[in-house]
């Protein structure tokens, strides 16, 4: 009989742990495994602001996916997905096209479409390594311009974040922890340096317990994070941002904007023809597409819906994780010829905001909060326990956060 061909697109979070799940389940006479991903590496997503802030070398965000997969076991591609061919069971990527019994899409997800005039043109937006990588050189390039120039350009110094949600909450963060060194190493005295973030909500990170919220805010406000809230982004120029404010329209020189809010499925699964829910693939409980048995979606492709409040579950890792093990398992069960799958029962999980990496704020065990140091340590917690998932105890040492206090 012919061995299934299982295919995996996608070595983000959920791409990645199906795949190393797969190869520890199913021996090699029982199917093909076949991962295809953009870049040779695998980058850890949650840590990106840190890669562009500059906190983090971005060596520690990437893992080699040769170094965590089975090679024998697994054909892993370095190419381009394009589209997907769900009637013909065929994937077309940029050099070749290939053909599966049973698919995987964890595509995860892309910057989404802003109507802001001049965004999408200049400012930065933290959407994978590379762009992280680039907003750290341009910080750099823009404090080591400062004092080289004979006319003092303030643009330099001023960084504006757009949006006050998890990421751009967790790059300021950062951003407070980063600015002191670039000053000590560019001779730019702290106080010439402005950070401001824009929100269009009435606060920040809403959604949370105002306590948290309110830690956060004096967190970064007493590192001397500028955050306006209620402002609403207008225009972003080349050397300027325009915000407005209660009616009244404010421009803010700045050669470095950094928008972070928002990111949408990635479009492969909308342009591919799949039935979308704000760009993403509604998904049944046992984590397939509603149209295809041999289709499943983990991670920010993948639309789930909490079973009791019908309310989406937002991209979380920890759930991601958890999808990844169902889908492993189901793969397994389909391969072995069985049709009853199990369902996706998502269990708690804890939601950890970094303010830097000293400081942090959470929930844990449903509504238990945490602040500082105790936050700090569940975040690094959380952080080496999907390294150890990846690439057990020597990946953990390699790569793993140890530093709470300093
Ligand atoms: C700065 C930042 C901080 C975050 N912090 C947190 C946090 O603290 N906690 C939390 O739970 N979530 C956090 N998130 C969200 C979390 O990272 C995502 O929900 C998660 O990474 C999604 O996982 P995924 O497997 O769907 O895709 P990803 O991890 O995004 O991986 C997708 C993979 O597919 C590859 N790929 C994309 N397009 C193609 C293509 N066309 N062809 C081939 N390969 C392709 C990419 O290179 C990548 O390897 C954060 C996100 C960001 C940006």
């Amino acid at each position: 009989m012919r061995k299934p061909n299982i295919v995996i697109l996608g070595a983000g979070y959920g791409g990645l742990m199906t795949t190393i799940q797969l190869q520890k389940s199913l021996s090699e006479k029982h199917a093909n495994i076949t991962l295809v991903n953009m870049h040779h590496y695998h980058y850890q997503s949650t840590w990106l602001h840190e890669a562009a802030a500059g906190t983090i070398n971005h060596n520690n965000v990437r893992i080699m996916i040769q170094n965590v997969i089975n090679s024998k076991r697994v054909n892993f591609i370095v190419d381009k997905v394009v589209s997907i061919d769900p009637e013909g069971k065929k994937v077309k990527l940029r050099e070749t096209q290939i053909e599966y019994d049973i698919l995987v899409i964890g595509l995860g997800f892309e910057e989404a479409a802003v109507r802001i005039p001049g965004l999408a043109e200049h400012a930065f937006m933290i959407k994978n390594l590379d762009s992280s990588m680039l907003i750290r050189e341009h910080l750099e390039y823009n404090f080591a311009l400062y004092n080289n120039e004979m006319e003092k350009n303030q643009s330099r110094l001023n960084i504006v974040v757009g949006g006050g949600e998890f990421t751009s909450v967790e790059f300021l963060g950062e951003l407070a922890n980063r600015i002191p060194q670039l000053c000590e190493d560019y001779d730019i005295s702290k106080a010439r340096v402005r950070i401001i973030n824009i929100e269009s909500e009435k606060t920040i990170l809403s959604g949370l317990d105002q306590q948290l919220i309110d830690y956060a805010m004096n967190s970064l406000e007493s590192r001397g994070i500028e955050i306006v809230t209620g402002a609403s982004l207008k225009e972003c120029k080349p050397g300027s941002v325009i915000y407005e404010k209660n009616g009244k329209k404010v421009e803010i020189p700045t050669m470095t904007t950094v928008w972070a809010a928002g990111g949408r499925a990635n479009s492969v699964v909308e342009t591919s023809g799949f039935e979308t829910n704000q760009g993403k693939i509604e998904v049944r409980d046992d984590m397939r597409t509603p149209d295809y048995d041999d289709v499943f979606v983990v991670g920010d492709c993948a639309l789930m819906k909490d079973v009791k409040t019908r309310k989406p579950f937002s991209g979380h890792a920890q759930i991601i994780i958890q999808q990844s093990e169902i889908v492993a398992r189901n793969i397994k069960k389909l391969v072995n010829g069985k049709t009853e799958l199990d369902k996706l029962k998502p269990n708690r999980f804890d939601t950890v905001v970094s303010l830097g990496y000293n400081d942090a704020i959470g929930t844990i065990m449903h509504n238990c909060k945490l602040y500082g140091w105790k936050a700090t340590v569940m975040k690094k917690l959380l952080d080496n326990r999907y390294l150890m998932k990846i690439g057990g105890l020597g990946l953990v040492l390699k790569k793993g956060k140890f530093n709470v206090f300093y």
